[in-house]
């Protein structure tokens, strides 16, 4: 082989292999702030102005910013903003940590902001955290996000599955408690504590709970919510399932408007989805960052709950990334801006 030959070859490779390493970084370096303000606009923007493909990209920016953090940074980030030391208006340091504190802020505006003159408004807050709003009532399911005690003054009341610290806001349920509002959970003796299937009655809405099994040997320990209102168009009921794993422990007594169910690493979940055979449904558990990430550890992105799901070509299945509402077709919602 001539000299000259080799030259161009080597060449050839040395660009090639240059390029692979533009794309690998492109595609591994995290996003920039404006990147993920991007990312943020589109997300919790109008559902119709963006087309599902641009809600993957965004969500990929979104789970590409958490890919190196490591779950005590963000515990300990929760943590003091959840404390009296947090400054406020913090706006969290950059990354993903501060998309979680635009979106969660976001959404606690809104909250505050909207009427619903009729039908149902919710906001998937983090994790398995909801917030629903009615004409008649507001009251939160789940709720964990930074400064979490400011949806006090919103809420009529509030449910918690479970003790983990992925499901409740230790500041928020004080709040609660402080304002004399209900609060169900399975540990704090100042809340209501059902001892097995009970049935609650706040305002309007009648809150039926059983029990689900978070794991295996761990039977019984997840409240599981069917919660039903009127909101002006009609009957709805919503089956909120926490952290429960177990199929056949999901028997809700109506038929379902409102499934939320997690996720689990058990392909079945998917099938529960159906047999419970709701109008829509959110399945959610989705980028803990509590947890390490995929394969290492549950984190799963947003974009593995779709497609596990089938999203979008599955009727009624969504998947809601934090901060986002959604409104029940029909619904009259008037936003303060
Ligand atoms: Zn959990």
């Amino acid at each position: 082989m001539s000299a000259f030959i080799q030259d161009t070859r080597s060449a050839t490779a040395a660009a090639a292999k240059a390029t692979a390493l533009q794309v690998v970084d492109m595609l591994t370096r995290p996003p920039s702030d404006e990147e993920l303000d991007a990312a943020r606009q589109l997300l919790l923007g109008r559902r119709d102005a963006a087309s599902h493909d641009h809600r993957r990209l965004a969500m990929g920016l979104v789970e590409r910013a958490a890919a190196r953090m490591a779950p005590r940074q963000y515990s300990e980030f929760m943590e003091a903003a959840d404390s009296d030391a947090a400054p406020d208006g913090s706006r969290g340091p950059p990354g993903v940590l501060r998309y979680l504190v635009e979106t969660t802020d976001s959404a606690a505006s809104a909250i505050h902001g909207t009427v619903v003159e009729s039908g149902l408004a919710l906001w998937h807050i983090y994790n398995m955290g909801y917030v629903f709003k009615t004409p008649t009532l507001c009251f939160g399911v789940d709720v964990k996000m930074p400064d979490a005690k400011r949806l006090a003054s919103s809420l009529d009341f509030l449910l918690v599955s479970h003790e983990h610290v992925d499901h409740r806001s230790p500041r928020l349920l004080e709040a609660m408690l402080a304002d004399g509002k209900p609060v169900i959970t399975n540990w704090d003796e100042r809340t209501i504590v059902p001892n097995g299937a009970q049935t609650c009655r706040f305002g309007d809405a009648t809150v039926k709970i059983t029990l689900g099994d978070h794991g295996l040997g761990r039977t019984d320990t997840v409240l599981m919510f069917q919660i039903e209102c009127n909101c002006g168009l009609g009957d709805i009921v919503i089956y909120h399932t926490g952290d429960c794993v177990r199929p056949r422990k999901m028997r809700p007594d109506r038929p379902v408007t409102i499934f939320i169910p997690r996720l689990t690493p058990d392909p079945r979940v998917e099938r529960e989805v159906r047999q419970v055979g709701a109008e829509y449904a959110f399945p959610s558990h989705a980028m803990e960052l509590g947890h390490r990430r995929m394969p290492f550890g549950l984190r799963w992105p947003w974009s593995v709950v779709c497609d596990r799901f089938g999203v979008p070509a599955a009727d009624g299945i969504d998947v809601l990334t934090w901060g986002e509402r959604w409104g029940l077709p029909g619904s009259r919602l008037v936003t303060a801006d």
